[in-house]
């Protein structure tokens, strides 16, 4: 599925947008990411650094469009911002929660609070300390919710939800 063109120009206007508040504010030049809506599975968008892309997801971009507007574009430029600026830091870090807030007078959250079942894989990536571990809906879900954590048997540790951040 792709996006509706006039939600696609409305998400790439706002890119651009937001980098227009970030030279004005920071005085200098940032060059622009290429802009893709092939993104699929759970995460609303992603920064891709190194090749300063970023991908955004069509079908959570129909149903949220204006969360994705408000929201997601500012977090996945503060990525790319973030890095142009500071390097290699942590990608929900103290630089990245920063450009958040002085930039786009935003709270950095760290998770895009959607409603994700349209999207939702049937099982999800978790890892521990020795391997990785395959979780069920149900299972991922009371770990979201907080009413369960889950460890490996193996090794002790809690079962840690796999990522594929700065998301
Ligand atoms: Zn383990
Ligand atoms: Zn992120």
């Amino acid at each position: 599925m792709t996006a509706p063109n006039d939600l696609a120009q409305r998400i790439s206007a706002q890119v651009e947008h937001c980098y227009q508040v970030a030279e004005q504010q920071l005085q200098r030049r940032f060059s622009r990411p290429t802009i893709s809506f092939a993104l699929r599975g759970q995460a609303a968008g992603t920064a891709h650094l190194q090749v300063n892309r970023l991908r955004f997801n069509p079908t959570l971009a129909q149903q949220n469009p204006q969360a994705f507007v408000d929201e997601v574009v500012p977090h996945e430029v503060a990525h790319l911002l973030a890095w142009q600026l500071y390097g290699r830091v942590k990608p929900h870090g103290v630089q990245w929660q920063q450009l958040m807030r002085s930039l786009f007078q935003l709270e950095p959250k760290t998770r895009h609070s959607f409603d994700v079942t349209a999207v939702q894989p049937r099982s999800f990536a978790y890892r521990c300390q020795c391997q990785s571990h395959q979780l069920t809906i149900r299972r991922h879900n009371k770990v979201l919710r907080g009413q369960a954590q889950y460890r490996c048997r193996r090794c002790q540790t809690p079962l840690q939800l796999v990522g594929n951040d700065p998301s």
